[in-house]
């Protein structure tokens, strides 16, 4: 489908006509947020969660939140309905709006809202069964990481530095200490324990992260035995760590193969991966 439906600010309209100001505040501040909710068999998945994390972003920078969760359910499954694939990745992105440029919020503006979905594209078969090689750098981002911002210079350009080198992510740490992926969680395990730093300010709490922490504690299914803690983490535990994973909607959980060029572990996705994969495989399926 080259030209799908997309949501704008009250109406459908083919991708290729959906147009924006030049003054809209996303385009001259970076001053909006985003989520990215994965369907599968043309269903939302873990939408209370995406929507909270919505609703907590639009709230931590002061933008009106301009549908409550049922009117976004229908919006996002109109803009799904008209789309041919059943597994999709739906985009829903909120600015502060449109008005003459000026750095403090104009008063009586209306917030942009945006839709679009795309078909989603798990990782490749050999991504799965090899893991994937990854990158580090300094992070280098402002300190609201937990808020889901437009304002993405610090993730771009951490994940160009990733594709520049042949790699699928860039693991960041700050001050000597992990942080996350430039699109990423991302998890440790040592000793058949899985760990990750603390949902603070300089991480984007992934809904992965949530799902994760559950699948660990429930306490049954495939995942139930994996003890988990989360903490800061140094740099040097993270490469003599037995497994590096990645969780992200599009990598689900993703085993890391080597870091900069030396191999996590064996080189091989490991037993924690391979828990944690069955079990968000089971909870898709639930
Ligand atoms: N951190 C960052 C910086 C991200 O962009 C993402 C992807 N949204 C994540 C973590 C993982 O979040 P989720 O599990 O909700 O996809």
């Amino acid at each position: 489908m080259n030209d799908p439906l997309v949501y704008l600010n009250g109406a459908l309209a083919p991708l290729s006509e959906a147009k924006i100001s030049v003054l809209d505040r996303g385009f001259i501040f970076g001053d909006g947020v985003y989520e990215v909710v994965p369907i599968y068999d043309r269903k939302l998945f873990r939408f209370e969660q995406h929507m909270a994390r919505l609703f907590r972003s639009l709230k931590a920078i002061g933008i009106p939140n301009p549908h409550d969760k049922e009117e976004w359910r229908t919006l996002i499954d109109q803009v799904v309905a008209e789309h041919p694939a059943d597994d999709q990745m739906a985009y829903l992105q909120v600015t502060r709006g449109v008005a003459k440029r000026g750095h403090s919020f104009p008063k009586d503006v209306k917030p942009t809202v945006f839709i679009m979905t795309n078909p989603l594209v798990p990782p490749s078969t050999e991504a799965r069964r090899d893991g994937v090689p990854c990158v580090t750098m300094e992070d280098q981002r402002w300190l609201h990481c937990d808020i889901k911002s437009v304002s993405l210079l610090g993730n771009v350009l951490a994940a160009q530095y990733a594709t520049e080198r042949d790699a699928i992510e860039t693991i960041q740490f700050r001050d000597g200490f992990l942080t996350e992926g430039s699109s990423s969680n991302v998890w440790i395990a040592k000793n058949g324990k899985l760990m990750a730093p603390p949902k603070d300010n300089l991480i984007l709490e992934g809904i992965r992260y949530g799902l994760i922490e559950e699948l660990c504690t429930a306490g049954q299914g495939a995942a139930g035995a994996i003890p988990f803690e989360a903490r800061r983490i140094e740099r040097a535990e993270v490469l003599a760590a037995d497994e590096v994973i990645l969780s992200s909607a599009t990598k689900e959980v993703l085993a890391v193969s080597s870091i900069d060029g030396r191999p996590v572990g064996d080189g091989r996705p490991g037993p924690v991966y391979h828990k944690l994969y069955a079990a968000y495989q089971a909870a898709k399926a639930a």
